[in-house]
């Protein structure tokens, strides 16, 4: 069980950055308000994510670490996603390569502490702490020593966790986040932090893609907002005149999971082609939030790539929901 583990470990995981990911969308899917991500040695020797969410019963620690358990579906509808997780992979993936552990408390429990350290697993203990979970995991790689000559530099690496860090936050402003690099010890520095931002659907995503992506952007942006056949595109989008000769800014994000996938950037280069020359590119945040059926988010788990039911929909969407947008502007 523990080379399997290590086998789907490496689908899962292949650099801290995949690892920060997933525990900070387990963090999200726990609906918490903060979350600090602590890194040190580019996350090799140390990744931690604390949050404020629903916590994990003592009970159901080594189960959160058995493989395919999962507590988001009950396995009967992988089509009708809502939460980032469904796999029940990551923790136990985690857990096969390096030495993790998961100290939780749920509202109103006791807490409670488990570790497993290259897939084996020691005994629940009690803990103090409040609300919420940290999950630590130390020694990435340890086990899989083959993996751990893969990773590039702690200074690669740590900007890798930067990128992801930023680019969950920038699909949600509730949600406070700090990035603090802990590397040598002690309170460490902080690399990045967003406050929760409030307010409505627009001033919220103002205020944190001004936080994420900085004020040049936003106060250079115009708001989108589309729909067609149910599916509804959002965010805000580069004015011609400003933009950038690489593609560095262009974040899409569909159901809220950062994607990079060829048809949204083929349809993005569509909606600007009468602005912009082929090698400028504009620098947009944009969202498309749909029935999770219309959309195949199940290609592969480390992967951007979706799959459209209605690719065509999507395509138009975009095309003229910006274009319409950019008019109003002036453009
Ligand atoms: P998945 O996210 O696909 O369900 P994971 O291996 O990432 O699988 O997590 C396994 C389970 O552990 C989750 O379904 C959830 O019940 C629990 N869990 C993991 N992280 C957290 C967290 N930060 N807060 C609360 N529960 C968590
Ligand atoms: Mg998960």
């Amino acid at each position: 069980d523990a080379a399997i583990n290590r086998i789907a470990a490496g689908e899962v995981v292949e650099r801290p950055a995949s690892a920060v990911k997933e525990l900070v969308e387990n963090a999200i899917d726990a609906g918490a308000r903060r979350i600090v991500v602590e890194i040190a040695d580019g996350g090799k020797t140390l990744i931690r994510v604390a949050d404020d969410g629903c916590g994990i019963a003592p009970e159901d620690l080594p189960l959160a670490l058995s493989r395919h358990a999962t507590s988001k579906i009950d396995g009967s509808d992988l089509l009708d996603i809502h939460t980032f997780g469904f796999r029940g992979e990551a923790l136990p993936s985690l857990g096969a390569v390096g030495r993790l552990t998961i100290a939780s408390r749920a509202e109103g429990g006791e807490a409670a502490e488990i570790a497993v350290s290259g897939g084996v697993m020691a005994a629940v203990k009690p803990c103090a702490r409040e609300t919420g979970t940290t999950v630590t995991l130390r020694d990435l790689f340890f086990a899989t020593p083959a993996r751990l000559k893969f990773l590039r530099t702690d200074r690669a690496e740590a900007q890798a966790v930067g990128e992801i860090v930023r680019r969950l936050a920038m699909a949600e402003p509730a949600v406070g986040f700090t990035l603090r690099d802990v590397s040598g010890g002690g309170e460490g520095r902080v690399t990045f932090r967003a406050d929760p931002v409030t307010g409505d659907l627009f001033d919220a995503l103002r205020g944190r893609l001004g936080q994420v992506m900085g004020r040049e952007f936003t106060e250079n942006a115009v708001a989108v907002d589309a729909t067609r056949e149910g599916i509804r595109l959002t965010g805000f989008a580069g004015l011609p005149t400003y933009s950038r000769g690489s593609a560095v800014a262009q974040h899409l994000f569909v159901n809220g999971r950062p994607v990079k996938d060829r048809m949204l950037l083929g349809a993005l280069r569509g909606a600007y082609q009468d602005f912009l020359s082929r090698d400028r590119h504009p620098a947009v945040a944009l969202f498309v939030d749909c029935d999770p059926r219309a959309v195949d988010v199940n290609v592969h788990p480390a992967k951007s790539e979706v799959r459209f039911r209605e690719a065509g929909i999507v395509r138009g969407l975009i095309v003229s929901g910006l274009r319409h947008a950019l008019a109003e502007a002036g453009h």
